[in-house]
């Protein structure tokens, strides 16, 4: 159970996110939602201990997530996907997923490279050489060879065509079907997101506008409305 209780928190003077809550059961998928600003990231950025809160807290299994040890939450099983393209561009994909497992079961790169046969064709290969999608599908590899319960993902279809973000939403359907990883995405592209997520969130100036069933927001015709 992952659980954000009525969490505020910012920067200096200036809130970002104001009483966020949600609850999450274990394998559950989550959309994130709102303008640039909204607070998306802070979110994440707390929940995986990367920022303080001002108030509120994380619970994850039954204990808080402590602020200021990221390296301690992933051990924990909730793995951030930061937005960009988070590789090694000089390290070969195999390198990649090596290094990204070092404290981990290195055996787990066989179950990640059974998800993304693509990156078994490359394993070899640069990861500056990679398109885009395949750098983003590599990113994803990495975080997933910490074994997480939880993914959180920034935007995970920035700068990608639309195809792609089609086929990395798949891939992150595919991930929560066959690892029951949980999904926390982040991200601008409403219409893909909510055909993997079950549950959206929407934030506005820091505050919940939305909170409910991704299927009564894909239902909306005015969803922007709540934007
Ligand atoms: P985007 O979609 O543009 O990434 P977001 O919804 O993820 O936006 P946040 O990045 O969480 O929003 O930012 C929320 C607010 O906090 C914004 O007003 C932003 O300017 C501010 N902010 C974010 N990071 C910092 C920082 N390091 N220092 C000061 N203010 C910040």
């Amino acid at each position: 159970m992952l659980e954000i209780r009525s969490l505020s928190a910012g920067y200096g003077t200036l809130t970002a996110l104001d009483a966020v809550s949600a609850r999450l059961e274990p394998g559950g998928r989550l959309g994130v939602f709102g303008h640039n600003g909204a607070g998306k990231t802070t979110l994440l950025r707390c929940i995986v201990g990367a920022h303080a809160a001002h108030a509120g807290e994380v619970v994850f299994d039954g204990k808080p997530v402590l602020p200021g040890n990221v390296p301690a939450t992933i051990r924990r099983g909730i793995a951030f996907v930061p937005q960009g393209h988070n590789v090694f561009p000089n390290l070969t994909v195999a390198d990649n997923l090596a290094t990204a497992g070092l404290l981990f079961d290195g055996k787990f790169a066989g179950e990640v490279l059974k998800i993304f046969p693509l990156l078994e064709e490359r394993r070899g290969q640069r990861a500056c050489s990679l398109s885009g999608g395949e750098q983003q599908m590599l990113a994803l590899g990495m975080a997933l060879m910490t074994q997480p319960k939880w993914l959180l993902l920034d935007e995970p279809s920035t700068g990608l065509a639309p195809v792609i973000v089609r086929n990395v939403m798949s891939q992150l359907a595919k991930v929560n079907a066959a690892f029951g990883t949980g999904l926390i995405i982040v991200e601008q592209n409403v219409p893909a997101t909510l055909k993997v997520v079950e549950h959206g969130l929407i934030l506005k100036s820091g505050r919940t506008v939305f909170s409910g069933e991704a299927a009564t927001l894909a239902a909306k015709p005015d969803l922007w409305e709540w934007f």
